[in-house]
């Protein structure tokens, strides 16, 4: 048979899993369903039947890869090690190269846009970003949807168009400087703008970059940055993540930074990946080594350098004024990058926040990438669950690290707010909260 990604892959890592089932209570799609071949255990069982030619790549292999949510609470479940995160990729890689009723024109089409096209150059990606925040402030939004002409729409459009995100009034590269530096900065870093959260969330980066200064660091931030990969090597394109990162590794002076910063969760749970990524790249191992080594979530650097806890009250007789915040556990925040304690910290460093847990803290949202588009019907059960439980605690905001999950999980397009609570960033909070200072020690 074909050699596939799976079949490249060390049968070890297949091997690994003993069948325990541990993880089953902890997968969304397995409680969904109630299917074996929908649960970890089942998809590592095809794989493993792919790998050993006892099963040809099916439709519905490439159908139960796709409807995993690739959220990892198996991996954080796992008693063996069993490293779900690269199985799951191969797979999907396998997957895409096989000729299943999925590679039909237009997909193929789709993914070609949108994987080797918008998401590889920035220039394209704001274009595109323009005219969606156009399309939403120009009133056409409204009238297509008031004479309800998006009905002509084919059905997936219509979920897209209902889903039209807001976008940033301008991008990172508009409200960060190359290099910004404190008075006398302690440690020397690059920040990772990303490609969402660049163009949807850039006031999560300008509020990186700002609690990163107020905590003695110098900030890089370099031009024109784009996808770091994640969302290729996520969906079946690692030839394309290959790529990415060694244009990274190419750009990167890694001698003279203390650490590369990530907002984003799932951007962060790739990046300190490239070792594994460009296994076969032996021009590149030790750089990717150094890089991996380097990268931290900004909840995770900033704990490790000691966090400087924000000062907004002047007068000693003067109390902060109280604020619930609740906390959702990005899941390759918690399951892929085992970082749970670090944005609690983040968030209980802020004067008067008090932190109310939510249920369910670690279950997926169902924005899981690109999956809200691709199972619209899954995700939107998985939003309602979470949202119901965010909504609980009676909080004024909700704070999670990613902006796949912010975007899945805020309002959308013709939606009110209701008794859900604020969707925010942590540093976002904290960043208002160096804001707010009153007399700052230094
Ligand atoms: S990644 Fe999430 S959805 Fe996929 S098998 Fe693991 S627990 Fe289930
Ligand atoms: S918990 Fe780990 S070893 Fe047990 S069935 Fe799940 S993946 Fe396999």
């Amino acid at each position: 048979m074909e050699r596939t990604p799976l079949h490249a892959l060390d049968f070890a890592a297949l091997q690994q899993c003993i069948h325990c089932g541990l993880c089953l209570p902890s997968c969304p799609t397995y409680a969904e369903s109630g299917r074996e071949r929908s649960s970890p255990r089942g998809r590592i069982a095809l794989m493993k039947a792919i790998a050993k030619d006892q099963l040809p790549v099916t439709d519905l292999f490439a159908d139960e890869m796709n409807y995993c949510v690739g959220c990892l609470a198996c991996t954080s479940a796992c008693p063996a090690g069993v490293d779900y995160a690269e199985l799951l990729e191969r797979a999907r890689a396998t997957a895409e190269q096989a000729p299943t009723r999925r590679q039909s024109p237009w997909r193929r089409f789709e993914r070609w846009f949108f994987l080797k096209q918008l998401f590889l150059r920035p220039s394209w990606l704001h274009a595109t970003a323009r005219l969606l925040r156009m399309y939403r402030k120009s009133g056409c939004e409204r009238f297509l949807r008031e004479t309800r002409l998006t009905r002509l729409l084919p059905k997936k459009w219509r979920t897209l168009e209902r889903q039209t995100p807001e976008v940033s009034p301008r991008f990172s590269d508009d409200w960060i400087n190359a290099i910004e530096s404190p008075a006398s900065p302690r440690f020397r870093v690059i920040l990772l703008t990303g490609c969402v959260q660049d163009v949807l969330f850039t006031d999560v980066n300008r509020a990186t970059a700002d609690v990163l200064i107020a905590n003695s660091c110098e900030v890089i931030t370099p031009r024109a940055q784009g996808c770091c990969g994640s969302l290729h090597a996520h969906n079946g394109d690692l030839a394309t993540a290959q790529i990415l990162a060694q244009r990274w590794l190419d750009r990167t002076p890694l001698d003279s930074i203390d650490a590369i910063i990530s907002n984003a969760a799932g951007c962060g749970s790739h990046l300190k990946h490239f070792a594994r990524l460009l296994a076969s790249e032996h021009a590149y191992t030790e750089r990717a080594r150094v890089w991996d080594a380097k990268v931290r979530d900004v909840s995770e650097w900033l704990i490790q350098i000691g966090i400087r806890s924000p000062v907004t009250v002047s007068d000693p007789g003067e109390a902060a004024q109280s604020f619930k915040v609740t906390y959702h556990e990005a899941c390759h925040l918690c399951h892929g990058q085992g970082i749970r304690a670090q944005p609690r910290a983040l968030l209980k460093s802020i004067p008067g926040l008090e932190l109310v847990e939510c249920a369910e803290s670690t279950w997926c949202c169902g924005s899981a990438g690109i999956y809200s588009l691709q199972q619209p019907e899954t995700a939107n059960r998985l939003r309602e669950r979470k949202l119901g439980h965010l909504r609980a605690t009676g909080a004024a905001f909700a704070a999670m690290g990613n902006p796949g999950c912010a975007l899945h999980l805020q309002p959308r397009s013709g939606e009110t707010r209701d008794q859900n609570p604020e969707i925010v960033h942590p540093v976002v909070l904290l960043a208002r909260a160096y804001a707010g200072e009153k007399k700052a020690p230094r």
